[in-house]
């Protein structure tokens, strides 16, 4: 598999790596084979998360030294992450759920605070992970971050500018959620149209070895053909108002005032695929959305204007159709 420099942090990271987002729901037999495939393909990085470690941590220290390891988290996190995934150093860390002006600054203070923990080679590349396109440029403007893990997909239009920016200044690029959280199913065009941009590396969060060789297969050729964009026009025009980027402003810093987890009930889509449409989503989850009050509150922070009162009760609705 082709390799991409990760910004100026001297590495190079597979053209596409692996989310570890289904090690929470897989079991640790599937999550080690997928692994051991993912790396036995030329797959180089893949970014773990708090909580999968038990399933996960003899297939990394197995693949160690083939492998950049990332995972999100603070200072005062970063040692316990250490030792559930058994590991000396992660590669990357990154501080994630930076959406707001304000989280900046406060990253960028806790920034300091980790670099002693990279002075003790705990780390090696500190990065930050984001959903905002309007922070894109104060992060590149402060010259902390090596890398920036943003989401990146044909549903969205891309503002190239802001990446070459950060190609210039050397930061790395990492492209989350490049088939919107499974969205888009027609898997070739989405992961086209990502790694046609100037970017590092596309995560991808695959569950299964199908998937991995699939997703390989598209790397064949990268040329955007007539057909791809015409799938952009189109899915643009279906899902561009309707599309939830999972960025979970509508519940942080401020949660719903009933306590429905909005972003979980948005979600439900992914989520019933990912699960092969086995319900495994909880009544209590489902049955929130009663309590919604309309306030529109949730609606009032979504970045991307979504009706979110109205799409709640449809998505319910669909997942108990779907799902069994
Ligand atoms: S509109 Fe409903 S879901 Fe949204 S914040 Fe208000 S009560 Fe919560
Ligand atoms: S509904 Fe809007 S604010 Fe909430 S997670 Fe989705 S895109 Fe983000």
């Amino acid at each position: 598999m082709e390799t991409r420099a990760l910004g100026k942090t001297g590495i190079k990271v597979s053209e596409i790596s692996l989310g570890g987002v289904a090690f929470t729901w897989l079991g640790r037999k599937r999550a080690e084979k997928l692994i051991d495939f993912c790396i036995e393909k030329g797959i180089n990085y893949i970014d773990v998360y708090s909580g999968t470690g038990e399933k996960i941590r003899d297939a990394l220290k197995r693949h160690r030294n083939n492998l950049f390891i990332s995972t999100r988290g603070n200072s005062k996190t970063l040692e316990n992450c250490l030792k559930e995934f058994g590991l000396d150093y992660f590669d990357i860390f990154l501080l994630s759920m930076i959406d707001s002006k304000d989280q900046l600054k406060q990253a960028i203070d806790e920034a300091s605070n980790l670099e002693k923990f990279r002075r003790q080679g705990k780390f090696k590349i500190l990065g930050i992970a984001t959903h905002n396109p309007a922070i894109y440029e104060p992060i590149i403007e402060s010259k902390i971050f090596e890398v920036m893990m943003v989401p990146v997909n044909c549903i969205d239009e891309v503002d190239n500018k802001v990446y070459q920016e950060a190609r210039k200044k050397g930061i790395g690029i990492i492209a989350m959620k490049p088939l919107a959280g499974g969205n888009l199913q027609k898997y070739d065009s989405a992961i086209k149209y990502v790694l046609n941009l100037p970017i590092s590396t596309a995560i991808i969060g695959m569950a299964r070895i199908k998937e991995v060789q699939q997703n390989i297969r598209v790397l064949k050729n990268l040329e955007i053909t007539p057909e791809d964009d015409n799938f952009y026009r189109e899915i643009r025009k279906k899902l561009g108002k309707v599309f939830c980027r999972y960025c979970g402003h509508c519940i942080f810093p401020q949660p719903c005032p009933e306590d429905i987890p909005v972003r979980t009930i948005m979600m439900l889509e992914t989520l019933a695929y990912q699960a092969n449409l086995r319900r495994n989503v909880s009544e209590k989850t489902l049955k929130s959305i009663e309590r919604c009050r309309k306030c529109g509150l949730c609606e009032e922070r979504c970045p991307y204007q979504l009706p979110i009162r109205k799409l709640l009760p449809e998505k319910v609705k669909w997942y108990l159709k779907m799902t069994c």
